[in-house]
């Protein structure tokens, strides 16, 4: 049997090409490099420390992406190595010595998995796949690995990043719920107070007691002040009946200004049928960020009608005392002051009186805050432009799309004005087109 000593032949060349630290080429070409460790002395026994011989050498084939000029392509990496074995009696352990290039029992090496995960989080699977065909060398279709194979491979990545991750319990959790039509899920966030930014630490894939449960378990309730929720009752119950008393309990005024845009768009689209897309979306505009030409249109309409004119005097007065932080109580005589229009806003006045309490208490605790604004923006992206997705991927873009950020020992979340731009370079490079959507 070969005794382990120096490489003889090193092609410096190749060694280049395949650029792992741990290994160098001892032969092949191009597409077949053969590479082995350049330390070959005998180590100790990885157990119990005590002396061992070599125990034959080895070869695992493995499927590797490297860079040659400007180029990516497929290589195969013929991987040699030796096992040792313990020459104490009572272990007799047979090992190798551990690599980092390559995960055990994986036919792909860790750089050839990155590459998959970086497509996939910016395209949808097919498209990767249709870009990593560009790495195929002389036809050898076999090196793209199948779709069910990418599926598990990020269904281990993200496990393997969820097990890694050490909470931090902050004051202050925030939990926003998103019902689209592909996707339902809750965000939950926390304040790293430090450096003053909204984190977004995990996304339950489902609207659910359990799911929040799960959650809560993560996290040290004991040391919360408060959790802010959006207007969901699946999610202010399951909150309420899950924390101690003394956690206070917050419903966050932009998310109950959601409920009543979305009220009274779809009145809108109801009533104004006949009229023009960008006629309909002028009126459920930010009313301050209305321009003349809006006002003048808004004005010429009304005029026409007077129940559009008091259902978006309305609307107007309440998202007026929404985001302008007036104090909520003043939406009492918004309440009492509603005639014919208040059917069209029944579940924002059902949330106003049941969350009266929790909304006050997010203005005096939170005061002047949009980031439920930032998230749902973000939320309502994916949704648009990445509607179909597993939710391994799904969650893998918003928890760790960041690949430029280093390990920590504490897991802090994504910022959510990070997110905002890693989202919009998914879209560019990957999203669905318009006339795919
Ligand atoms: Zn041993």
């Amino acid at each position: 049997m070969a005794k382990p000593r120096k490489l003889k032949t090193v092609s410096h060349r190749l060694t280049e090409i395949l650029a792992i630290e741990e290994l160098e080429a001892t032969g092949g070409d191009e597409y077949n490099i053969e590479a082995m460790s350049p330390d070959t002395a005998v180590p100790v026994c990885i157990e119990c420390k005590g002396p061992t011989a070599n125990h034959g050498r080895f070869t695992r084939k493995l499927l590797d992406v490297v860079q040659i000029g400007e180029k990516k392509q497929f290589v195969r990496l013929h991987y040699r190595f030796y096992k040792y074995r313990c020459l104490s009696e009572n272990c007799n352990t047979v090992f190798q010595k551990p690599v980092a290039f390559v995960n055990e029992n994986a036919k792909i090496t860790k750089r050839y998995e990155d590459e998959i995960i970086r497509h996939v989080l910016y395209e949808s699977i097919d498209k990767a796949r249709k870009d990593l065909e560009e790495y195929i060398v002389r036809g050898n279709r076999r090196d793209l690995i199948s779709k069910p194979a990418i599926s598990k491979l990020i269904k281990r990545w993200v496990d393997e990043r969820d097990t890694k991750r050490k909470f931090v319990t902050q004051a202050v959790i925030r939990l926003y719920s998103f019902c689209f039509s592909h996707n339902n899920y809750i965000i939950a966030c926390s304040e790293d107070s430090g450096q003053k930014e909204t984190n977004i630490i995990e996304v339950i894939p489902s609207i659910s007691e359990s799911g929040i449960k799960e959650f809560f378990s993560k996290i040290e309730v004991d040391a919360l002040y408060a959790v802010v929720v959006d207007c969901n009752p699946v999610v202010y119950m399951s909150v309420k009946s899950m924390l101690p008393s003394k956690v206070r309990i917050l419903v966050d005024t932009d998310s109950l200004c959601r409920v009543l845009r979305d009220e009274f768009k779809e009145y809108i689209n109801e009533r104004m049928k006949r009229y023009q897309k960008h006629i309909r979306e002028t009126f459920v505009k930010d009313p301050v960020k209305l321009d003349n030409e809006d006002l003048a249109c808004l004005r010429r309409l009304q005029k026409k009608d007077a129940e559009l004119k008091s259902a978006y005097n309305s609307y107007s007065q309440l998202y007026s005392i929404l985001k302008n932080q007036r104090d909520i109580i003043e939406t009492r005589d918004w309440m009492n002051s509603l005639g014919e229009e208040a059917g069209i806003y029944i579940l924002t006045t059902s949330y106003l009186s049941e969350y009266m309490k929790e909304l006050t208490g997010f203005q005096s605790v939170i005061n002047e805050d949009h980031n439920y604004d930032f998230i749902y923006e973000i939320a309502r992206k994916i949704e648009q432009y990445f509607p179909i997705s597993t939710d391994e991927i799904f969650r893998a873009r918003i928890l760790y799309s960041d690949f430029d950020r280093k390990e920590e020992k504490q897991w802090k979340g994504t910022s959510v004005s990070r997110l905002t731009g890693l989202v919009d370079d998914m879209i560019r490079i990957g999203g669905l087109k318009k006339h795919e959507r």
